[in-house]
Parts: C-alpha cells; sequence; structure tokens
C-alpha cells in the first residue's frame, strides 16, 4: 500500500541524491543522503513496516506450525520463494540444498547489501499449548521426534519476508541492490555438510558480490519483546572440538619402566592445558575457554595401557586469539608427550567460526538499530558462549548481527523458558522491531546513512 505521504518521501529523496545534497558530507569520505532524505524515508519505512504486520503475524503462525528439521526444509523453502516471487523478487532456489536467494534491484545504483534468516527447526516436542502449534514429527539420528521452531528461526523468516515486501515497495527508489538470504541447517545436520559454509561455497555472496551482510537471532537472554542488544568485534563465540590420543608403550604395571606411561602423560597434558588460557593469552581483549571433557585409558589395575584418549571444547571471541590457542594447545600436548618418550596426536573438529561484527560497520548502523528498538538498547552487550553459523558470512564480508529481544513485557526473567527449550514462545510484539530493524538496516545502508 501507498500512500500520498510516502510518495512525496519517496519524491524528496529522489531529488535529495540527484541535487547532490549528498556531496555536504566530510571531504573524504563518500558523501551518504542527506539527513532529511533518511528521514524521510525512514517514515515511509515505518508505515509499511506496520501495514505488512498482520502478513507478518500470518506468516510466522503458518511457519511455526510446519517446522521442518535441516536440510529438509522443502514446504518452508517453497513458501518462501513464493512469497518473493509475488512481491517482485528474482529468486533462485536449491542453494545448499533448501536455500532461497532473491535479488531486488534498486532503481538508482549503489552497493548491494544482504539480510539473512535461518529456517531449520529442531527435534523438539513442542509443549508450548499455543494454537498453532507444531505436530510436525521428523526422523532424527535414526529416531523419531516431534519437530518444532524451539530456536525462533520462524521469527527470523517472518521478519526478513515482511522486510523483503517493505523494501520491495521501495524499490524504485532504493540506491543499490538488496539480497535476502534464507538458509537452511543452521543448527547443523551430524553427518552432512550444510547451512551457511554450504550457502558460501555455492555464491551466496557473489553476483552479484554483496557489500555489507545483517542478520538476528530472537532471544538467548531473556530481554523485553523489541529490546535490541549487540557489540563490536565477537559477539558469539567459535566453538571447536578436539580429540588428543596419546601414545605410550604397554607394560606390567609392576614394571612401568619397560614401557612408556600414557596415563601420567595424559594427566601432565590436563594440567599443561590449563595454562594456556591461564598464562598465555591477553584475557584483557577478550575471554577464552580450554575445557578437557572426557579423559579414556586402561582396562587393568596392574596394566599400563597403549594409549589414552581426550576430547575437549575451546571457546573464542576472537579469531586472532583462536588461531593462537589451537597452536598452543597442539604444541603443549605434543611437546609434554615427547618428554616422556610418548606422543600426542591432535585431531581438529572445528565449528562455527566467531561471529565477528564488523567494527567500523557496527559503529556506522548503531544509530539504525538504536532508531527502531524498544525496551532496551544496549550496542556493547557481553559476548555469549553460544556460537551462530552467521559467522562464516562475517569471515567474507563485512557483517553485524544483533540479538532481538522476544520475552512478554513484564515477564520474570528467572522463568522465562530460552531457545532450544519446549516452551520457547516467543512475544510476537518484537515482529515489528524486526521487520523494521532489517528494512532500516538495508535502506540506511544503501543510502549511505552515517558514511
Ligand atoms: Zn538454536
Ligand atoms: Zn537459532
Amino acid at each position: 500500500m501507498t500512500s500520498t505521504r510516502s510518495v512525496a518521501a519517496a519524491a524528496m529523496l529522489a531529488s535529495l541524491i540527484a541535487s547532490g545534497a549528498g556531496a555536504q558530507a566530510p571531504a573524504g569520505r563518500q558523501p551518504g543522503a542527506p539527513a532529511a532524505a533518511i528521514d524521510a524515508l525512514h517514515a515511509r519505512l515505518d508505515q509499511a513496516a506496520a501495514s505488512v504486520l498482520p502478513k507478518v503475524v500470518a506468516w510466522r503462525r503458518d511457519l511455526h506450525a510446519h517446522p521442518e528439521l535441516g536440510n529438509q526444509e522443502v514446504r518452508t523453502s517453497a513458501f518462501l520463494a513464493e512469497q518473493l516471487r509475488a512481491m517482485g523478487y528474482e529468486v533462485r532456489t536449491g542453494v545448499a540444498k533448501t536455500g532461497v536467494v532473491a535479488v531486488l534491484k534498486g532503481g538508482r545504483p549503489g552497493p548491494v547489501v544482504a539480510l539473512r534468516a535461518d529456517m531449520d527447526a529442531l527435534p523438539v516436542t513442542e509443549e508450548t499449548g499455543l494454537p498453532f502449534a507444531s505436530k510436525a514429527r521428523g526422523e532424527y539420528g535414526g529416531r523419531e521426534v516431534g519437530v518444532m521452531h524451539a530456536c525462533g528461526h520462524d521469527f527470523h523468516m517472518s521478519m526478513l519476508l515482511g522486510a523483503a515486501e517493505v523494501l520491495a515497495g521501495m524499490k524504485a527508489d532504493l540506491p543499490g541492490t538488496v539480497k535476502i538470504v534464507f538458509q537452511p541447517a543452521e543448527e547443523g545436520v551430524p553427518g552432512e555438510p550444510g547451512g551457511a559454509e554450504v550457502m558460501v561455497k555455492e555464491g551466496v555472496l557473489d553476483n552479484p558480490k554483496v557489500d555489507a551482510m545483517f542478520g538476528l537471532h530472537v532471544g538467548i537472554t531473556p530481554l523485553e519483546a523489541g529490546s535490541i542488544t549487540f557489540r563490536p568485534k565477537g559477539l558469539m563465540a567459535g566453538g571447536d572440538t578436539y580429540r588428543l590420543v596419546v601414545k605410550g608403550r604397554q607394560t606390567h604395571g609392576a614394571m612401568p619402566w619397560a614401557g612408556v606411561d600414557p596415563i601420567v602423560v595424559a594427566a601432565q597434558i590436563v594440567l599443561g592445558l590449563q595454562t594456556v588460557v591461564s598464562r598465555q593469552i591477553d584475557l584483557t581483549t577478550a575471554p577464552a575457554v580450554v575445557t578437557v571433557g572426557t579423559i579414556e585409558g586402561g582396562s587393568r589395575h596392574n596394566i599400563v595401557p597403549d594409549e589414552v584418549r581426550m576430547s575437549g571444547t575451546i571457546r573464542t571471541f576472537d579469531p586472532g586469539m583462536r588461531k593462537e590457542i589451537l597452536a598452543r594447545v597442539k604444541r603443549t600436548a605434543e611437546n609434554i608427550a615427547e618428554a616422556a618418550g610418548a606422543t600426542a596426536e591432535l585431531i581438529l573438529d572445528e565449528g562455527y567460526p566467531v561471529t565477528w561484527n564488523d567494527p567500523a560497520l557496527t559503529e556506522r548502523m548503531t544509530p539504525s538499530l538504536k532508531r527502531v528498538a524498544a525496551g532496551t538498547f544496549n550496542p556493547n552487550t557481553q559476548p555469549t558462549t553460544t556460537s551462530e553459523d552467521f559467522s562464516y558470512y562475517g569471515q567474507k564480508v563485512p557483517a553485524l548481527y544483533f540479538f532481538l529481544g522476544v520475552a512478554p513485557k513484564g515477564s520474570d526473567p528467572s522463568a522465562w523458558a530460552a531457545n532450544h527449550s519446549p516452551r520457547f514462545s516467543p512475544d510476537e510484539a518484537a515482529l515489528i522491531t524486526g521487520v523494521r530493524a532489517l528494512s532500516s538496516l538495508a535502506v540506511d545502508y544503501l543510502a549511505g546513512a552515517g558514511k
């Protein structure tokens, strides 16, 4: 729906950009659209977001009632593609199995901005009691399970569809291109490739090449609906799993000198690894964790075994520090083993990288998020130890990821059912903030706000 007011606002933006009014920006920086033009665009955007809201609620409930597990989002994919085609997007399906990528070329030249939502649900049996609660069943790890949007990806998809419609309504006046990215399998599918890493390999960031990318997650902390929090640099942890195989030489437990004891070596390695974070890393720059989670070896009280197997997790918030810690863990284990005449082999299962918010982009887009936040606004929140595969996009292009509060206003934070709970029930009052946030980030970035 287009109102007289929004037509006037668009005309104002077009004429201000055309007149070069933006050239008053400080020397050495690319001019963006002037503040008055951006204000006019915001007014139009907010009106469009309010108009699309009933549809966003309906989309959300439909998606919620029909959740699909990672790499199986077939109905979801068809649903999203159909909506995007109806809005006038150029749609590509089947990206990383079930992903959907849609492009909208604005009426004016400019950069390319991408907005991303994840599509997958979890093997959780819903207990919210909502009228549109999921009754879906699926197969996970060879077992039949309930399937539920227990992480809020139904919110992510419906808000992004809403933003896509808002932006489609402004197409003629957009100075650049919008790429809408619906990505499968964020939660990971054991034994299968998928998600953002595969989307990147299949060219989601190319053709047209993406200049900046934005995404959000609902919940994570029990903040009131509409709250927005984020931070520059590491927002969510990089999580790597490692295994260590310590090989000695088996012998009689009464004659340890006749072999090499991997149990004693493993014990030394456990202690040695404690010093990686506590003694060797500058903890004033970012936190980090190295944990030994399992240790197994031996079969009998009087046998020194051949080998001990260990495993653990490493959590980091800074890509450089992650590399450093991985190298030090390997060095510590190998050299302690060598000192005893044993060997230690480190096998790394790389997890999702650090979700890294580009500092310059984060600073530039902070006013856009501040404008739309309801409730708490915190541009320097604490990092979280959960991980997110949006991080793969941030490794390739400047990216910004933020959290959207979805707890009902006035609810008790200590009683909150968090993401992945069968009772996770985000408040739909947050939907409008998500739609406004995503469309504002796109419009403000393209229009050069804050440049
Ligand atoms: Zn999740
Ligand atoms: Zn999630």
